[in-house]
């Protein structure tokens, strides 16, 4: 089944999204065109989760800067980057010398337009590209912005898919950034498709989890308020976030750094993909600051294509719809998919008799033992396989140890001998 996921990212690109507020409804009703089940659910403004509150809704009708010709050198219909994410309102004149103190520019990518935001001060500013900020005249500047500060809630969405098991595979995407491709439209488009497959599915070992979500405060305000139940629940979770280019793949594990998500996404990566750039819980960005923290300690990682932090592109105007693919997609679709397939299928083999099996009794053994024979090689993995059937390894974890594809153990382990 092929999913659209790059018409999809193309028609939510313009969609001015922050972490709160109507661009994040519009997403996330866009989503539930996808993903009828998905609840939309709403956490009010002022509500105090751990240490962090709910913020007020943010809001932006028009906003631009107009030097004293009346020439409008920025204008916020032509980017949503141009504007700081949560940018005060403002009507004022400035001088040259003090508007450079509103201006973010990047002087070593001339011509691309830096994401900047502000959530937690009071702030406001402008962005653009430094080729055009240098030909800035010496004159004077009218600064205006119409947003709004108000009581309201953070959304997100959540979509729960019941498996065999009560205990859950977690899905966890950002809904809050406006028009960046990889990071993080790639991760919202991946989810959905993941989420499509999953439903597609006639039944699962474990039922499914899955949330879009601001990040950060989306995803500290869904720990607060589903602690409990995620503790209980979560067997193995994912950030999808930075799936979309054809760059690279990238792997960020939990913080444990030895869980079952752990095991699964890098075994698959080390069959599936020939090069990943293997990083450390110290390179961590994004929700499993939270997911891992001390205390929630869930089994969650990333899977990715070019990190976050890592490409020159990442959060400027230059990560838009042509940075990624639907090649870049669907690669890291498959991968992620294939990760929680494994851990679907995965379970605890165990030899049913005692000592090895006698092969060539079960058609199972080369008639000639020579070690370049192909049928040896194939029975050795086969030894090598039940070797480790003792009940207390899965067969993700024996995969890794004898660097063998799940896939090819799961077919020899449903033979008679293992149950
Ligand atoms: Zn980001």
């Amino acid at each position: 089944m092929r999913y659209n996921m790059y018409d999809w990212a193309k028609d939510l690109f313009p969609i001015c999204r922050s972490i709160t507020g109507q661009g994040v409804r519009d997403t996330l009703k866009y989503i539930k065109t996808l993903l009828p089940d998905l609840e939309i659910k709403s956490i009010e403004s002022g509500t105090k989760c751990f240490d962090w509150v709910i913020p007020q809704e943010w809001s932006i009708k028009n906003a631009y800067l107009e030097n004293e010709f009346g020439e409008r050198i920025i204008d916020f219909k032509d980017s949503n980057l141009h504007v700081v994410g949560y940018s005060e309102p403002v009507d004022e004149w400035f001088s040259f010398e003090e508007i450079q103190n509103f201006i973010y520019s990047l002087e070593d990518q001339p011509k691309a337009i830096p994401y900047v935001t502000s959530y937690y001060s009071k702030n406001f500013g402008f962005c653009m590209s430094h080729e055009k900020r240098k030909k800035l005249k010496n004159c004077k500047y009218h600064a205006f912005i119409d947003s709004e500060k108000k009581n309201g809630v953070l959304n997100y969405g959540e979509l729960l898919i019941k498996g065999k098991k009560e205990k859950e595979i977690l899905l966890s995407t950002y809904i809050c950034h406006p028009s960046l491709a990889n990071d993080n439209l790639s991760g919202i488009v991946v989810t959905s498709a993941l989420a499509m497959w999953i439903k597609s599915l006639k039944q699962t070992e474990y039922s499914f989890r899955i949330i879009f979500i601001p990040e950060t405060i989306g995803s500290i305000a869904y720990i607060s308020q589903n602690l409990e139940e995620l503790k209980n629940k979560i067997h193995a979770g994912f950030n999808v976030t930075c799936v979309g280019d054809d760059k690279n793949y990238s792997f960020l594990p939990s913080r444990n750094g030895n869980t079952i998500a752990d095991k699964a996404g890098m075994h698959i990566l080390n069959h599936a993909v020939k090069n990943y750039t293997q990083y450390s819980w110290l390179d961590r960005g994004s929700d499993e600051r939270q997911f891992c923290s001390p205390g929630v300690d869930l089994p969650v990682v990333s899977i990715m294509r070019s990190k976050y932090g890592e490409f020159p592109e990442y959060h400027t105007s230059r990560d838009n719809l042509e940075f990624i693919s639907q090649k870049g997609l669907q690669g890291a679709f498959s991968v992620i998919k294939e990760t929680i397939s494994a851990i679907d299928k995965d379970f605890f083999p165990k030899l049913t008799l005692l000592c090895e099996p006698k092969m060539s009794e079960r058609g199972l053994y080369p008639k000639i033992n020579s070690k370049d024979n192909h049928s040896y090689i194939e029975a050795k993995t086969i030894m090598n396989l039940i070797s480790y059937c003792d009940g207390r390894l899965s067969l993700i974890e024996i995969g890794n140890l004898i660097n063998q594809p799940f896939n090819k153990l799961i077919a020899i382990a449903e033979k008679s001998y293992i149950n």
